[in-house]
């Protein structure tokens, strides 16, 4: 099974890109209309559309294709996917879309910055213009009486990054803007790659807290209750990241070193280090990669 039902009208769908399980969704709203919201990568596509199936959705009943980025791991599969769902319009941001239509810088870039990963995920294939929707901040869109979406522009991990707020549940789906979600060892860790903004990932995290959600549908992985709590203890994460990042950067420490301080001061990466050295995915590397992208926001903006 690759399908989960979480309400009367949201599925969980899990990708299981190369069998790794519990590590990227993608969503299924049902209403009067249909949406699914993260593609994940081409090579789990499949899975994706044997989801849908087990939830009983036929693929011609597709309204919408929503991405919160057009990351790799949330987007790469959308010009695949969207040649499996003849009626199904691909939601995005306005500066996503091009990368969408013509993939192959994006597909170059992704393989220098994840090598074999991106081999893993599969190439990226173009979505044709006519497809796609841009969504801006506060575009509603009604999949019928019980399913209202709010757009939401929540900048920071990307500069195109876009969240979807269910009224019904009160719930987000948060895309990489509330960090990875580790439900089996309850730990969160950034997201925060190179050009990350931290400034404005925290606006946009502060954005979020005032809806007052209940439950937050991250993609990495799954839904997390308490989303006010989890927010607030992402603000305070990323925060504390920047602090020992900062501190070593004026003791001109490497990248390596800096991580392991992280290790000891974070207790929720601490507690996901063992998982991160077996993940297949979340290497150590990629990682230290959010380090990374900290070290690069500072050097920017000092
Ligand atoms: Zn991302």
């Amino acid at each position: 099974m690759y399908s989960r039902r979480i309400n009367d009208h949201i599925y969980l769908i899990d990708l299981k890109p190369s069998n790794i399980e519990n590590f990227i969704a993608s969503y299924v709203l049902i209403d009067h209309k249909t949406m699914i919201i993260e593609t994940g990568p081409t090579t789990s596509i499949a899975n994706l559309l044997t989801g849908l199936s087990e939830i009983g959705i036929e693929r011609r009943e597709v309204d919408y294709v929503a991405v919160s980025h057009i990351h790799i791991d949330h987007a790469g599969g959308s010009g695949t996917l969207l040649q499996h769902l003849p009626n199904a319009k691909l939601i995005t941001h306005a500066r996503g879309a091009p990368h969408l239509i013509k993939p192959e810088k994006l597909w170059r870039q992704t393989k220098q910055v994840l090598g074999e990963i991106a081999e893993m995920y599969g190439e990226i294939h173009p979505v044709s213009k006519e497809r796609i929707m841009k969504a801006t901040d506060g575009r509603v869109i009604e999949l019928g009486e019980d399913i209202r979406l709010q757009v939401l522009e929540t900048l920071g991990h990307a500069s195109h990054h876009l969240s979807f707020y269910e009224e019904g549940s009160k719930g987000i789906f948060t895309g990489d803007a509330a960090g990875v979600y580790l439900k089996s060892i309850d730990a969160t860790i950034p997201t925060a790659p190179p050009p990350f903004n931290l400034e404005i990932t925290l606006a946009s995290l502060n954005r979020l807290i005032k809806l007052a959600p209940k439950t937050l549908y991250y993609t990495h992985f799954g839904a997390g209750e308490d989303a006010v709590k989890r927010l607030k203890a992402y603000m305070s994460q990323l925060e504390l990241w920047a602090k020992v990042t900062q501190e070593g950067m004026q003791n001109q420490e490497n990248l390596e070193t800096i991580y392991e301080r992280v290790l000891k001061e974070d207790t929720s990466t601490g507690k996901a280090a063992d998982f991160i050295r077996d993940h297949r995915v979340l290497r150590r590397g990629v990682v230290m990669q959010n380090i990374r992208g900290i070290i690069q926001y500072f050097e920017k903006t000092s």
